[in-house]
């Protein structure tokens, strides 16, 4: 078996008082496409946040792609990674997030040259054509000039996936996507995904309640509560035979 290419080892996250991960291992191969569905305040954003570097961990250790995330090793001991080490860990994940969060005086292209441009050192006329297939990719080339305040809200979350890939990440994080969305804009940002996994290997982590949508993309599907996984499975098992209670309990309020 290969190496994971995220792996999470007895990680322990806080918030104040309140445990949120208490001893949480968990792994993703390269390549395979992982829904999350659980209730809401289960720790599903946090989890993704913590991948992100955009929040810290109290305890264990996390891995992307063979390297660790937060601490290195250096002469035997775990050090805590330098920021130079954090900006290249950052650059293998892109995450779309559920209210978008484009940058409202920024053009459509801006907001997806602006990162590769300042982080990754790209010419403005390389980042320019990039994002110019992008939107291409997305359905928006006629949208370049537009401002966000302008989009529907289908048309700024597919600015979003456009923006997260503008940086050639390996893994795409994903939260609840769809969420923010009026019903009948939820599928055409839906369809983007649908060809990303089928066009391109990609490793993707999502956390959705389109139960439909992870039953049909994921190759592993996993129930989440209180900051632990009840019950994960090809979506075939979890979906129309779920073995725990709690997992029966959650899918029964969607279908
Ligand atoms: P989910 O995405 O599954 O709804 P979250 O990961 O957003 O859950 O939140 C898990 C728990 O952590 C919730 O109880 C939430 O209130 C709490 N939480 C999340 N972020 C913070 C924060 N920055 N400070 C304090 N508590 C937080
Ligand atoms: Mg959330």
């Amino acid at each position: 078996m290969s190496q994971p290419i995220i792996e999470f080892k007895n990680v322990q996250k806080r918030f104040g008082d309140t445990t949120i991960f208490d001893d949480f291992s968990f792994k993703v191969e390269e390549n395979e496409i992982v829904s999350i569905i659980g209730p809401s305040g289960s720790g599903k954003s946090t989890l993704l946040r913590i991948l992100m570097t955009l929040e810290g961990i109290d305890g264990g250790y996390i891995n992307v792609a063979g390297e660790s995330l937060w601490h290195m090793l250096w002469n035997d001991r775990y050090v805590p990674a330098s920021n130079k080490h954090l900006h290249k860990m950052r650059e293998q994940l892109g995450m779309v997030f559920q209210h978008f969060n484009l940058f409202p005086h920024m053009t459509v292209k801006r907001n997806i040259t602006e990162a590769p441009m300042r982080v990754k050192g790209l010419s403005r006329q390389d980042a320019e054509e990039s994002a110019e297939a992008l939107l291409e990719l997305v359905g928006l080339a006629d949208k370049a000039e537009s401002y966000p305040n302008d989009l529907s809200g289908g048309q700024k979350q597919r600015v979003g996936i456009a923006r997260a890939l503008a940086m050639r990440p390996a893994i795409l994080l994903l939260d609840e996507i769809t969420s923010a969305l009026d019903p009948e804009l939820v599928d055409e940002v839906l369809d983007v995904i649908r060809n990303l996994a089928k066009e391109q290997s990609f490793t993707m982590l999502l956390v959705t309640h389109e139960m439909y949508f992870a039953r049909e993309i994921s190759d592993r599907v996993c129930f989440f509560d209180k900051g632990k996984i009840v019950e994960e499975g090809v979506p075939e098992d979890i979906f129309s035979a779920p073995r725990e209670e709690r997992t029966q309990a959650f899918l029964n309020a969607y279908l």
